[in-house]
């Protein structure tokens, strides 16, 4: 089977699209529809032509029409190429933000710590902010009421689920420990993804176009913007 894809190269981080092959491991799906199938899918990126292949584990549905994927775990290359921090971001910032971001399919759990960490050291050193836990400090945050709306938002999804992975919580209802679902700590790398450009490459950015006006001005004689 073949089929056309569009993603993310984790090789080189280029948009891609590109025809992926299925190679069946085991047995063909037809036989055996009531247990888990297991299949290899293989590609190669156009940009950096290296090979990429996942283990999907999938169920056959439909009487052998369709399939549903179970799982997809990424064999080649191992880990997602570490994603490119914009350079305005100084450190630790980077480093846990990289960490959290390459261990993510591997580790949610060990991704989120990681993130929420990065989150708490942001308000920490560069907002200011500092209290008992992360869930205050967001909520300080939120009340100064200066982000924009759609940081604030994802800022207090974040705040709804918590300290889970740093400080194992037990639903009220089951006493079973919640985990870190994937979705969450994915979840988490976006919302910093946005902090660090609203804290640290966007000022950049704005301090750059302010730098080239006022060249102009001075070189025009006229005094620059202050
Ligand atoms: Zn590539």
């Amino acid at each position: 089977m073949y089929r056309m894809m569009s993603a993310t190269c984790p090789h080189c981080s280029v948009a891609m699209h590109a025809g992926i092959s299925f190679q069946y491991l085991g047995c063909e799906p037809s036989e055996f529809e009531t247990q888990d199938l297991y299949r290899a899918l293989v590609s190669n990126c156009p940009a950096c032509k290296r090979l990429i292949v996942s283990i999907e584990r999938y169920w056959v549905v439909d009487n052998g029409e369709d399939d549903r994927t179970l799982e997809v775990r990424m064999v080649v290359p191992r880990a997602v190429a570490a994603k490119v921090v914009p350079p305005e971001v100084p450190q630790p910032y980077r480093q846990d933000f990289t960490e959290a971001y390459v261990i993510v399919d591997d580790s949610p759990k060990a991704s989120a710590a990681l993130s929420r960490r990065c989150l708490q050291t942001i308000l920490h050193e560069h907002v200011g902010i500092k209290k008992k836990n992360l869930e205050q400090e967001i909520d300080e945050l939120l009340a100064k009421g200066s982000l924009p709306s759609h940081i604030s938002d994802s800022l207090h999804m974040i705040r709804q689920v918590g300290n889970f992975a740093a400080h194992p919580m037990k639903s009220t209802n089951s006493g079973e420990i919640i985990e870190v679902e994937k979705g969450e700590a994915e979840w988490n790398l976006k919302v910093l993804e946005d902090l660090f450009d609203y804290y640290f490459v966007a000022p950049a950015k704005a301090k750059e176009r302010k730098d080239a006006l006022n060249k102009k001005l001075i070189e025009a004689g006229k005094p620059p913007i202050k």
